[in-house]
């Protein structure tokens, strides 16, 4: 005699193995997205690195130069170009939450994507 809840219980356990390996299969494309991120902020992380370098070559070249006031715009330029890349960091970072499922609160405190209000602060986010 068939029982009904022994083919009822093998379902579910083909359910869960099914389910197991969809979880799994997210997982490693949410590793492989995460990593290719982080790729992205240390490759603008070394960028930052390169105008500091600017930065300095053009200062002491004007020192040398006895003109200190000569690389006033230049160096201008680059701390707005390290401005822009730390946005874009920053941005990266939240790409980075979003596939994670989290967010950051303006407190700094990294909750659950669905979270509606922060357990430290007590900030509200608002819907997506
Ligand atoms: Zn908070």
């Amino acid at each position: 005699m068939k029982n009904v809840w022994g083919g009822s219980v093998r379902m579910s356990f083909f359910d869960k193995v099914k389910q197991g390996a969809t979880d799994a299969a997210k997982k490693a494309q949410q590793t492989v997205e995460i990593t290719k991120l982080k790729t992205q902020i240390s490759s603008k992380e070394k960028e930052i690195e390169k105008h500091y370098n600017l930065i300095g070559e053009a200062v002491y070249a004007a020192r040398l130069a006895g003109n200190a006031a000569q690389s006033e715009a230049e160096v201008a330029d680059l701390c707005e170009g390290i401005t822009s890349i730390k946005e874009e960091i920053v941005q990266i970072e939240q790409k980075i939450n979003e596939a994670r499922n989290e967010k950051e609160c303006v407190c700094g405190k990294v909750v659950l994507a669905d979270t509606k209000f922060c357990s430290v602060c007590g900030h509200k986010f608002y819907e997506a």
